[in-house]
């Protein structure tokens, strides 16, 4: 099978989240199952840097009033299509935002003309690709369905990935004639509450919805977590699949991470202690035979963290310790570098974003604490159960569907490896800390949910096949 994926990032190439991992982490993982994928990108200056030796494949002379290049090359062993276009996308700041976090104003044609551009290699202009599906991701290729069910050409089967509902490409309805689509498709596919929304027509128009967990996929069909778009989700629940995002098991290996003081196995938990003297160090703690807790993530509301302000004093009170590492919200940021000042030695941070130190703390910690309000998959829960490091985890979307929570059932049966609490209160986390402290009590009970969490399969390989599986039922529908 031939697959079209239509991205806004791409790991290695360009990254600001999740999808980026998804678009390149998908495509090597498909092989295993005969599906040859090309991955549609826009030319920013990053991938433009990177890539080697491009071949020019095709000219569009007039996508939207722009003359766009299209260029083919293998990179990672990713079979990369880039659009190259500096009049869109050879800006200095990131993918999506100026220097001054700003949206970069054109952004409705920057990736109007990346679906576009998708939906025109779906129609053939490729001499020896014929797709027989489009994958488009999140707000940005939302609109490649949308041409693809305009346009002459026969409509392919196409498979629409929300990564995260929060962000939904909204945008003035006046734009709407110069995307060169047939006036009905505003009412039919377009039209928001009286702007542009490019998620919603993706929505309407994509054969399949996918999100990054079947928690996640449950929950935005409602009000809480739909951010408006649940009414017309729940229209296309019968289309709807959540499939839970893979990690790097070779970049994320304990036994092997170059990053880590000293590497280990299920077998040689033994040597991962090692890991906690060195985190202790480095974040200026004291030592002591407690539980160590680390917190790796952006400093956001979403992730919950201006929680951890109101129960810290009582946390250090009960005698664990802290490391965070994390950058976001400014008033998050200060109000716990003001917990790691008030208590020295038991909190401590470092503010920034930091991959290397990211693999130390995963091995050296013994929990780290994810309350996020809304998760639609995580991946910091993904490398601490294959560290045997604990999540202690809010109940919510990818995080519910990953980790078990460690109940008396689950307990006996053997199967447990975390600790899940809800809702996201400061009261409901203190007491999730409480029995997570109370479990670490129990040495043989931790290294059991260490081990069962470090055998839990976090490859991409069972979420490939549910992948191969789901474009199987859609092309063998489109028949
Ligand atoms: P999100 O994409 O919503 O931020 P995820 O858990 O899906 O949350 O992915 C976050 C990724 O970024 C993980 O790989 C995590 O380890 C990493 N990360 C987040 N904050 C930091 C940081 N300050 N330093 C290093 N890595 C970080």
């Amino acid at each position: 099978m031939k697959v079209l994926s239509v991205a806004s990032e791409l790991y290695p190439l360009i990254k600001t989240g999740g999808l980026a991992d998804v678009a390149g982490a998908l495509p090597l993982a498909l092989v295993a199952h005969a599906i040859e994928t090309k991955t549609l990108i826009p030319g920013y200056p990053a991938v433009m840097k990177a890539i080697k030796k491009p071949k020019k494949v095709h000219q569009f002379d007039n996508l939207l009033g722009e003359h766009v290049t299209l260029l083919e090359v293998k990179h990672d062993g990713l079979d990369i299509l880039v659009l190259d276009c500096p009049a869109l996308y050879e800006r200095s700041g990131g993918p999506y935002v100026d220097g001054n976090a700003r949206d970069y104003p054109d952004n409705w044609k920057r990736f109007a003309v990346l679906s576009k551009a998708g939906a025109e290699i779906a129609a053939g202009v490729l001499p020896g690709f014929e797709p027989d599906l489009v994958h488009v991701h999140d707000w940005q290729g939302a609109l490649t369905p949308v041409y693809m069910r305009y346009a002459e050409a026969p409509e392919k089967p196409s498979l629409m990935t929300i990564h995260n509902i929060a962000f939904q490409g909204q945008f003035f309805a006046e734009l709407f004639p110069y995307l060169e689509l047939p006036p009905h498709a505003y009412n039919e596919a377009l039209e928001y509450y009286g702007t542009l929304s490019y998620l919603k027509s993706g929505l309407v128009t994509a054969h399949a919805v996918s999100t990054v967990s079947p928690s996640y996929a449950e929950e935005i069909l409602t009000h809480e977590f739909g951010m408006g778009l649940e009414g017309l989700i729940a229209g296309r629940s019968d289309n709807l699949y959540g499939i839970v995002n893979g990690i790097d098991v070779e970049v994320w290996n304990p036994a092997s991470d170059d990053l880590l003081a000293s590497n280990y196995s299920a077998t040689t938990l033994k040597k991962r202690p090692a890991n906690k003297a060195a985190l202790v160090k480095r974040f200026g703690l004291d030592t002591d035979d407690g539980p160590l807790f680390c917190v790796i993530s952006r400093l956001t509301w979403q992730k919950g963290l201006d929680l951890l302000n109101e129960i810290v004093d009582e946390f250090v009170e009960s005698g664990a310790r802290l490391a965070i590492l994390g950058s976001g919200d400014s008033a998050i940021e200060a109000s716990l570098q003001a917990a790691a000042s008030r208590h020295r030695g038991r909190v401590g941070m470092v503010l920034g974003y930091d991959e290397k130190l990211s693999h130390l703390m995963q091995a050296g910690a013994d929990v780290i604490l994810v309350p996020s309000r809304f998760e639609p998959c995580g991946l910091t829960q993904l490398y601490a159960l294959r560290y045997g490091c604990i999540p202690l985890v809010a109940r919510t979307g990818g995080l519910a569907d990953t980790v078990i929570d460690a109940n008396e059932a689950a307990i006996s049966a053997g199967v447990a490896t975390g600790i899940q609490f809800a809702p996201v209160t400061a009261d409901a986390l203190r007491r999730a800390i409480r029995r997570t402290i109370r479990l670490y009590e129990d040495q043989k009970l931790w290294s059991q949910m260490q081990k069962q969490g470090m055998k839990s399969d976090v490859s991409w390989d069972r979420s490939a096949a549910l992948y191969a599986d789901l474009y199987q039922r859609l092309v063998s529908k489109g028949q």
